[in-house]
């Protein structure tokens, strides 16, 4: 049975002054549901949301981390310094971060390995761009990253892996995927773990749908069969939106 999840990606938002008064407000408006929530929130803030949603079912994540255990990495955090402070997800590869911080399906690979020998659960996105989606490669695309993201990695680990499917063109921009359109690409996913895994496993990864969701889509979206979850970014940054989809 897989518990849906809707995760918050916050980017490079909100200081810890802003992430407290959010945290409180979400907390009010947080009445426990059978969705799973988590905020994946700036370093600087989780220590201060651990602290504020300890006791509740909200999770917190982190936007990224380091594959290596230490070491003279300049400016990057560890998955020993996320766990110290509670961090329950970390996203991995996010278009972003592969087109900003050239982060590649081989560094996401890593990653997802060093997380996965971890108590944090990666989230994973993969997702075409716009050329990608018109010259008709979008699956092919979606399908190499998966395979090399998750390249070595076992079934047994595979079962705590989130997957987030984010069309590049979806996020940001107010142009969501339509329900079919994600449901066709989540389905793709899951046949693809399918190939990879075998049906018992691939039955047990939380996938989910991330571009421009908002409240006034989020019940299209997670109606859909194979669409488990949402990992929402702008819609996220207000503590009533955010549960507005979280209650879709
Ligand atoms: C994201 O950053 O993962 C995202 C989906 O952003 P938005 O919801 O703003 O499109």
């Amino acid at each position: 049975m897989r518990i849906p999840f809707i995760a918050g990606n916050w980017k490079m938002f909100k200081t810890k002054a802003d992430a407290v008064k959010f945290a409180e407000e979400f907390k009010s408006l947080y009445k426990g549901t059978d969705i799973q929530a988590a905020i994946c929130a700036p370093f600087t803030d989780l220590e201060a949301l651990a602290e504020i949603f300890k006791g509740t079912d909200i999770k917190i994540g982190a936007q990224n981390v380091h594959f290596a255990d230490e070491g003279a990495y300049t400016g990057e955090i560890s998955v020993s310094m996320l766990e110290e402070i509670g961090v329950d997800f970390c996203i991995v590869g996010h278009s972003e971060r592969r087109q900003y911080f050239a982060e590649t399906d081989g560094t996401v690979n890593l990653k997802m390995k060093r997380l996965l020998d971890s108590s944090i659960r990666p989230i994973m996105c993969v997702g075409e761009s716009l050329e990608e989606r018109d010259a008709g490669k979008a699956f092919d695309r979606v399908r190499s990253q998966l395979e090399q993201g998750l390249a070595d990695i076992d079934a047994e680990a595979a079962v705590r892996i989130v997957i987030a499917y984010e069309p590049i063109w979806a996020i940001g921009t107010g142009r969501t995927a339509t329900g079919e359109q994600a449901g066709q690409m989540c389905e793709f996913i899951r046949n693809t773990l399918i190939d990879l895994y075998g049906e018992d496993t691939a039955d047990q990864v939380i996938i989910q749908y991330g571009g421009s969701v908002k409240p006034a889509n989020a019940a299209e979206i997670m109606n859909m069969a194979e669409i488990d979850g949402a990992l929402v970014g702008g819609a996220s940054l207000k503590a009533k939106d955010f549960m507005e989809i979280i209650d879709f």
